[in-house]
């Protein structure tokens, strides 16, 4: 009478077959979404909950995307985007607790040159643009 249905994770899996799924886009937008949908029992605005009704479209568009290769591509430019963030936030912190060293950027190629802390004019070679500049300590 009834066709042989497939158990429930056989039919999941096949939904899913080819699709994103969760990736870090995806869980920052659920979490905001969330975090704003929260906010939102208290404000009580129409853009909170607009901006976390588009949010949570989105999460659900990108987890169930067929466009794999756009979606991957996509998130890792946001990872690499918050890893520059998180790089500069270390280097930073480096650059005040290091005492042994100076940290200047090439005037050539504005790449960051850690050089040893030692007084005088210096000619320094930048390792990647192989300029050579004077630098004050
Ligand atoms: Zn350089």
């Amino acid at each position: 009478m009834f066709g042989r249905r497939m158990p429930f994770r056989e039919r999941m899996a096949q939904f899913l077959y080819g699709r994103n799924g969760p990736d870090t886009i995806y869980n920052v937008c659920i979490w905001s979404a969330f975090a704003l949908a929260i906010l939102g029992i208290f404000t009580d605005s129409l853009l909170m909950s607009l901006a976390y009704t588009l949010l949570f479209g989105y999460a659900i568009f990108r987890f169930m995307s067929r466009n794999v290769t756009k979606r991957r591509a996509e998130n890792r430019a946001f990872c690499d985007f918050f890893a520059s963030f998180k790089n500069g936030f270390k280097l930073g912190k480096r650059k005040l607790t290091d005492r042994e060293h100076v940290y200047k950027k090439c005037p050539h190629c504005r790449a960051q040159l850690r050089l040893p802390r030692k007084k005088g004019e210096h000619d320094v070679c930048c390792p990647r643009c192989k300029v050579t500049f004077s630098v004050k300590i």
